[in-house]
């Protein structure tokens, strides 16, 4: 087979844990064609953010300290996996990488400001460090490997610096020509994820999350069999296991249904990870890197779907509804659009929607972090122009989702939903169903939501017995 083999930084701790992920590709390279994906180093990306932060304002002390960190981590990590004959080299290639980094954030510094495109360069060396200790991993270990960043291996994007899309033609024939010889070579191409180049050569990152990206973008590019991400979880989840302790890994579900899940917070998977994969009809398989020898969770296009059921129950934390009043919207075409529309330009995402009939009030769902700049943006275009009277705030809420492509069609599923939520006394504030009938969600409080959670996973019966 063909598989595309992607690590998340969750499993790549430190020296140890490249230990183990290169034992666990030289396992599945016997008979098998790989190319691995890595993402950086646990927690690098989050510190080069900050670090190009403090850099924007001028911190230089924090910089030499963040350098200082990373240096150590890295060359620490090569003297754990990397057979000390081929230590050296990899440890120049690093200081090499690492002297880059620190020209660039040095460069913030002095210029004081932090352009999208200076932030995805420095955000590009947290992969570009951690592939090449991969690759030496493995050649420790007797594999023939060669490490690329994400533009050698033919990623190549637009210029939308921070969330950058593929050019996926000339991705795709690039990928497969610099690729394929690889791997008909025998070798193991350790392909740095979350990271590409614009035709004109500028790194751009694919926004965070991304190397699961790469994954199937590379997948889809070279017609892989497979499309392994493994992290540290045995892949999608009934619910999450702390909320309700006899949550079950489900074995298999359809792209629609893992997007779903995704989007609502199942953190297994970057979401746009999926369109490569559904696209080329190329399986995905979620696995556990600390446990190999599980299954996993399968997502195909054939996953079977059984009328009626709802495969898993999600919460999504850290959420606040607005809600724009007033009787001037009443009636009056637009104010939606309007609302939407300045929310849009001061790209604050929204998770969910509703209208009342009377069209007297909208409200919808944010990010915590972002409901007070919602509200200001809103009351500084909107109030007083006679069409809202108030804006208000919930900050204390969550969503809860159940989701599952059976329910499609189904009448009978939301009233079960929401008679186990009002059985346990939960109140719900608000509810959206998408026409695609793929989830349920509604708003409840903060300290009611796990106990809706539990609520709707007993009533489907989903858990272990
Ligand atoms: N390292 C990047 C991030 O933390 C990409 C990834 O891990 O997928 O966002
Ligand atoms: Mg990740």
């Amino acid at each position: 087979m063909r598989i595309v083999m992607k690590f998340g930084g969750s499993i790549l701790a430190n020296g140890k844990a490249i230990s183990l992920v290169a034992d666990l590709i030289k396992r599945y390279s016997v008979g098998n064609q790989l190319v691995v994906v890595v993402s950086a180093l646990r927690g690098v990306t989050d510190s080069l953010v900050e670090g190009a932060e403090q850099a924007r304002k001028g911190d230089r002390r924090f910089v030499e300290r963040l350098v200082g960190k990373l240096s150590e981590r890295h060359l620490g990590a090569v003297a754990d996996c990397v057979s000390p004959n081929l230590a050296e080299e990899v440890c120049g290639r690093i200081r090499e990488l690492l002297e880059e980094l620190h020209q660039a954030l040095l460069g913030v510094t002095c210029l004081g400001e932090l352009t999208p495109r200076s932030k995805d360069l420095i955000l590009s060396f947290g992969e570009r460090l951690c592939a090449p200790i991969v690759a030496a991993a493995l050649r420790s270990r007797g594999l023939e490997a060669t490490d690329l960043a994400g533009w050698e291996a033919g990623i190549t994007t637009d210029d939308d610096f921070g969330e950058a899309t593929p050019l996926m033609e000339v991705t795709s024939y690039e990928v497969k020509a610099r690729l394929l010889p690889l791997l008909k070579r025998g070798e193991i191409p350790v392909v740095a994820g979350f990271i590409g180049a614009t035709q004109h050569g500028i790194i751009a990152t694919l926004g965070r999350g991304g190397s699961d990206y790469t994954a199937t973008i590379v997948g889809a590019a070279i017609s892989a069999d497979e499309v392994w991400i493994w992290s540290d979880v045995d892949g999608l989840m009934t619910a999450d296991p702390k909320i309700v302790p006899n949550a079950k890994l489900i074995p298999e579900v359809s792209f629609a249904e893992a997007g779903e899940m995704a989007v609502l917070g199942a953190k297994v998977m970057h979401p746009k990870a999926l369109e490569p994969a559904l696209e080329r009809g190329i399986p995905v398989r979620i696995k556990n890197a600390f446990n190999p020898d599980s299954t996993g969770t399968l997502i195909t296009g054939k996953a079977e779907v059984r009328p009626g059921v709802v495969k898993a129950v999600t919460l999504i934390p850290d959420v606040a509804v607005v809600t724009v009043s007033g009787f001037g919207m009443i009636g009056r075409p637009g104010t939606a659009a309007r609302v939407f529309d300045l929310l849009g330009k001061n790209k604050i995402n929204i998770l969910m929607i509703s209208q009342s009939v009377s069209e007297a009030n909208i409200s919808f769902v944010v990010k915590r972090d972002v409901a007070q700049q919602a509200i200001s943006v809103l009351e500084a275009s909107l109030l007083g122009t006679g069409v809202i009277r108030e804006v208000e705030l919930e900050d204390d809420v969550c969503v809860v989702a159940a989701v599952g492509a059976g329910m499609r069609g189904m009448p009978g599923i939301a009233a079960r939903v929401f008679r186990a939520v009002a059985k346990r006394d939960v109140n719900i504030r608000m509810i959206a169903q998408g026409s695609s009938e793929l989830n349920i969600s509604f708003v409840v409080k903060e300290e009611d939501a796990e106990e809706a959670v539990r609520a709707i996973h007993e009533e489907f019966g989903l858990g272990k017995n």
